[in-house]
């Protein structure tokens, strides 16, 4: 997700990206990754304004089987060469840009955003059963017995030969 700035005349200029798929993390896999990008040259100054689209797929909070989620969102992030910002914060909203530096790359704000895009719950469906704490089946795939009042199968045999 680079753009070369250099002898850039000032004006607005489109960018757009796409990635069919990456993994900002082990945990997130993105897919139909698509970024619009709107930078604006004004001065010293280029303004980047990032909206982003993608799928993205994680393990369901409860079953672990992995989730799909359709997201978007948008960043804006400005790079200046005013010598001012010299020393600012990196992963600021503004930038100090080295009178040498003429590519900015853009991935590690889109993973940023996509990290932020993620559901705080993510469930692969609202009325997900989880895994059964006790013998870890998916409850999802098949039901178990555990904890649900049945009698162990082994002690119904007990109970049934004390009735012969
Ligand atoms: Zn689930
Ligand atoms: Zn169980």
């Amino acid at each position: 997700m680079e753009i070369n700035i250099s002898r850039l005349a000032d004006g607005t200029y489109q960018h757009q990206f796409d990635e069919p798929e990456w993994s900002p993390e082990d945990d997130i896999r993105v897919t139909d990754f698509h970024a619009d990008c709107v930078l604006s040259k004004a001065f010293e100054n280029h303004v980047f304004k990032v909206h982003i689209r993608f799928t993205a797929t994680v393990p369901c909070d409860r079953c672990l089987s992995p989730a799909a989620f359709s997201l978007e969102d948008e960043f804006t992030v400005t790079y200046s060469r005013n010598e001012e910002l010299k020393g600012s914060d990196p992963d600021g909203d503004f930038r100090y840009l080295a009178p040498d530096q003429n590519i900015i790359d853009l991935r590690r704000d889109a993973e940023d955003s996509v990290r932020l895009a993620l559901p705080m719950k993510a469930v692969c469906s609202e009325d997900c059963k989880g895994l059964c704490p006790e013998c870890g089946k998916n409850k999802n795939l098949e039901p178990c017995t555990c904890g649900d009042g049945r009698i162990d199968p082994r002690w119904e045999k007990l109970l049934n030969f004390k009735k012969n």
